[in-house]
């Protein structure tokens, strides 16, 4: 491989964080290529939803960048409107996935999340077994995954945050900005508001496209290289998924014995599960059933789509 190949490759599916020194600003960078593209092609999503979809995977690597966690963190969109569920996750070690459940004949070109019929959305952090952090993103009014985001950040009591998100057929990016409070030399408020003002109408001027073609390192001196940027070590993104057949028997258990005799004695004594993030089969004959549903009692698999 020559260097510029090395390059490409690690600078596609990358979380940068940054701090603009000026403004005492923090920031985070998400850009995905490979690991978006292997989502993108799980199924032929119309292309509005595609965009919609990768802008919420990239916000889910967006917001592990500034907080400890273990486990995951996911994005949820559901509704009873044309995307009934929109969902994208990262884990602690960067391994990202995603998926939309939509009805094609209701879905129209522009997908504008806030106008779906008993829309929420929620962000999950944590751990199943160690506990999760929920919280509910108000939709009223919102059309965007980005904007829903502003607000959540708004409303909630951490900081304000800005958000910028796109996503093609190849790349989903991300961007997110929030003032550092008495960090950065501004001790007086209107020092702050000012550097945070001038940061924003510098993030503004960046269109989807620009932020889809330009590398990460290059998209950064661009904006804000008046600011100082100190970029820290870079973060590896990858496709990933956190199913196993652990996780697929916890759930046949759940369902119960008398259930799983049904599906057995309906599909010719096999259950076939797949997976609709990574596309793993998991197969059960009778005999692996009746092992399942002897084993161990344990709490139901956490599903994330029920
Ligand atoms: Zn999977």
């Amino acid at each position: 491989m020559t260097d510029s190949l090395v390059e490409t490759f690690v600078s596609d599916d990358v979380l940068h964080r940054f701090m603009l020194e000026k403004a005492g600003v923090r920031g985070v960078l998400v850009r995905l290529g490979h690991s978006w593209q292997e989502i993108a092609s799980r199924v032929e999503y119309p292309e509005g939803l595609r965009s919609t979809l990768g802008q919420a995977v990239a916000a889910s690597a967006l917001l592990t960048g500034n907080i400890k966690f273990e486990g995951t963190l996911s994005l949820e969109f559901k509704s009873q409107g044309a995307v009934r569920l929109l969902f994208a996750e990262t884990t602690d070690q960067g391994r990202v996935r995603g998926l939309a459940r939509f009805d094609p004949d209701a879905l129209s070109h522009i997908v504008d999340l806030g106008t779906l019929d008993e829309a929420m959305l929620a962000i999950t952090v944590g751990h199943a077994e160690k506990g999760r952090y929920q919280g509910v993103v108000t939709l009223d009014g919102t059309s965007s995954i980005s904007e829903a985001l502003e607000g959540y950040f708004d409303r909630s009591e951490q900081l304000p945050a800005r958000i910028l998100l796109a996503a093609d057929g190849d790349h989903a990016v991300g961007l997110m900005l929030q003032p550092v409070p008495g960090e950065g030399g501004h001790s007086a408020a209107d020092a702050d508001d000012d550097a945070w003002a001038r940061v924003g109408h510098l993030t503004e001027t960046l269109g989807a496209r620009e932020m889809l073609a330009t590398r990460p390192e290059e998209l950064l001196y661009r904006l804000y290289h008046e600011e100082q940027v100190r970029l820290y070590d870079p973060r590896p993104l990858a496709f990933g998924c956190t199913c196993s057949r652990e996780r697929v028997e916890g759930m046949l258990r759940a369902l119960g014995r008398d259930e799983v005799h049904a599906t057995l004695d309906d599909r010719n004594g096999e259950i076939e599960v797949i997976c609709e993030f990574c596309a793993t089969r998991y197969t059960f004959d009778r005999v692996d059933a009746e092992q399942v549903l002897a084993g161990p009692d344990t709490p139901p698999a956490p599903s994330t789509l029920q």
